[in-house]
């Protein structure tokens, strides 16, 4: 299909950002190996690996409060994959939202279908900041998944009500307060889709996992609204501070 669209816009291997053909896997055959897939066993929490056999959680969800579990995510946040990440959030590539929805439904199916989800949830980009970008990134990814897994991508009831003031310099407490505060649940549009859709489980969908504090404050909201388990799917998560 369409290969005057495939002359203007090529598809790209999302790990090297080289052309591919149509009809070629999107993957170069090299590029497989630079990728840093998750290797068992992760955290329970928030699916990062830990090095440690006899832990269920890494060492930031051992020691923080947490609101979510069950976390997934594709890899981790280095290498090859760092800089697709960022190809993906900061350089117009909103496509390689489908490789990386499509290859951590194929290695994680089990995990994810066990979720049970009854929908999938963005982390939200501020307004002005989703219109100069052109997409959210997070909300591209869901829909991808939702793809993958059958599962209605929810937008417009997580939102971000203010932009974040700068975080640097904060400690945890105030970093949270800060995101807390940044985010809000629409009421109004809760209760239309409560009318027809279960609500008690939903995967919660970000680029980056980095110190879980934007999942936490999302997921209190969202548990705050009447949600029983909140699940974070990532493309990448960052390591912490010890594994
Ligand atoms: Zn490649
Ligand atoms: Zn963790």
């Amino acid at each position: 299909m369409g290969s005057f669209f495939d002359l203007l816009f090529p598809p790209r291997c999302p790990i090297c950002d080289g052309v591919r053909f149509s009809g070629e896997p999107v993957l170069c055959p090299g590029c497989e190996s630079r990728v840093s897939y998750i290797r068992e066993p992760s955290c329970m929490c928030c699916g990062r690996p830990i090095l440690n056999e006899d832990r269920e959680f890494c060492y930031d969800c051992q020691k923080r409060e947490r609101s979510y579990t069950g976390g997934v995510a594709l890899g981790t946040y280095e290498g090859a994959l760092r800089e697709s990440v960022l190809r993906f959030k900061y350089d117009k590539r909103e496509e390689y939202a489908r490789w990386y929805a499509q290859t951590l439904y194929e290695r994680n199916r089990l995990k994810l279908t066990r979720l049970r989800a009854d929908a999938i949830i963005p982390v939200p980009m501020h307004p002005l900041k989703e219109r100069k970008r052109g997409y959210n990134q997070a909300a591209s990814f869901a829909r991808e998944l939702g793809a993958c897994l059958d599962v209605p991508v929810l937008e417009g009831v997580l939102i971000r009500a203010r932009k974040t003031e700068p975080q640097k310099g904060l400690n945890d407490v105030a970093r949270l307060q800060n995101l807390l505060s940044a985010f809000a649940v629409d009421g109004d549009k809760l209760s239309e889709w409560k009318k027809d859709h279960p609500f008690e489980r939903v995967i919660l969908v970000d680029d980056i996992y980095t110190t879980g504090t934007t999942m936490e404050a999302c997921a209190r909201l969202l548990k705050q609204a009447g949600v029983l388990r909140v699940s974070p799917v990532t493309v990448a998560v960052a390591s912490g501070f010890a594994d």
